[in-house]
């Protein structure tokens, strides 16, 4: 199943993405299937149809815990070790933008970076889940962009500004509620030519491990998302490009740069 969040103009609203003859339809849902059942109101809209717009298809209740150096070769572009255990940090909720919406660039930054991100959807309430047990809390996964202030990450020790700016956590298109997350491709490019290409089987702590982890130390609640690492690749976005992330067997989300 995939869900999606959209609008035609008015107050976002919820659909199943269905696939019929090539072309993609929006089953239009009566509410928020975090929260509700997911009931079909029978209203169906043509993705492609002008005026429809998907939107981030979450907005986190709380937070967006990110994972730092999850890919041994990425750490090592770095210049840093792999982490002997899940390095975390936190992206507000402020900072998620949809498909197609624009990364702004603060001005207090002269280096952003992309990075194409696996992200975990959390569908209950989390907390000291084993990861034998994670699936259960899972609604499902979408792709992310953790972009980040390269030159800020470096200069202030603590990530929230570098990696917390508006418009600092692209997601979509949907949430994939039947992907398997353990052996996917994880790919970038910027304006068409490919950056990343990393596979999920290369993550040093895996989706089980990560949600089990971090909900030993957090709440997980319904909406909240888990960026699960980049892998190596990362580079410079400047004004002008347009950056694309995709997971394989998800689907991707393009984002136009821009500075403020
Ligand atoms: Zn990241």
């Amino acid at each position: 199943m995939r869900i999606a969040r959209f609008t035609t103009g008015d107050d976002p609203r919820y659909a199943l993405v269905l696939s019929e003859g090539g072309r993609d339809y929006l089953a239009v849902l009566g509410g928020d299937p975090l929260f509700a059942p997911a009931q079909p109101t029978g209203e169906r809209i043509a993705l492609d149809e002008d005026g429809v717009r998907l939107l981030a298809p979450v907005i986190p209740r709380s937070k967006v815990v990110g994972v730092g150096r999850n890919y041994a070769a990425h750490a090592a572009e770095m210049g840093n070790q792999p982490p002997a255990a899940p390095l975390l940090f936190l992206k507000p909720n402020t900072s998620v933008i949809g498909p197609d919406d624009p990364i702004i660039i603060p001005d207090w930054c002269q280096e952003a970076s992309y990075e194409a991100e696996l992200a975990v959807v959390i569908g209950r309430l989390c907390k000291d889940v084993s990861p034998e047990n994670v699936g259960q809390y899972i609604l499902g996964y979408t792709v992310a962009n953790d972009v980040t202030a390269r030159d800020a990450q470096r200069s202030d020790g603590q990530w929230a500004r570098a990696k917390g700016f508006d418009s600092a956590c692209p997601l979509g298109p949907w949430i994939d509620t039947d992907l398997n997350p353990e052996d996917v491709g994880v790919s970038s490019y910027v304006d068409g030519v490919q950056r990343q290409a990393g596979h999920t089987r290369d993550m040093i702590f895996d989706v089980p491990y990560l949600v089990s982890y971090i909900s030993a130390a957090m709440t997980l609640l319904p909406g909240d998302v888990i960026l699960t690492g980049t892998p190596a690749g990362v580079g410079e976005i400047v004004a002008g490009n347009r950056v694309t992330v995709a997971v394989e067997g998800l689907g991707e989300m393009s984002n136009p740069v821009l500075r403020r």
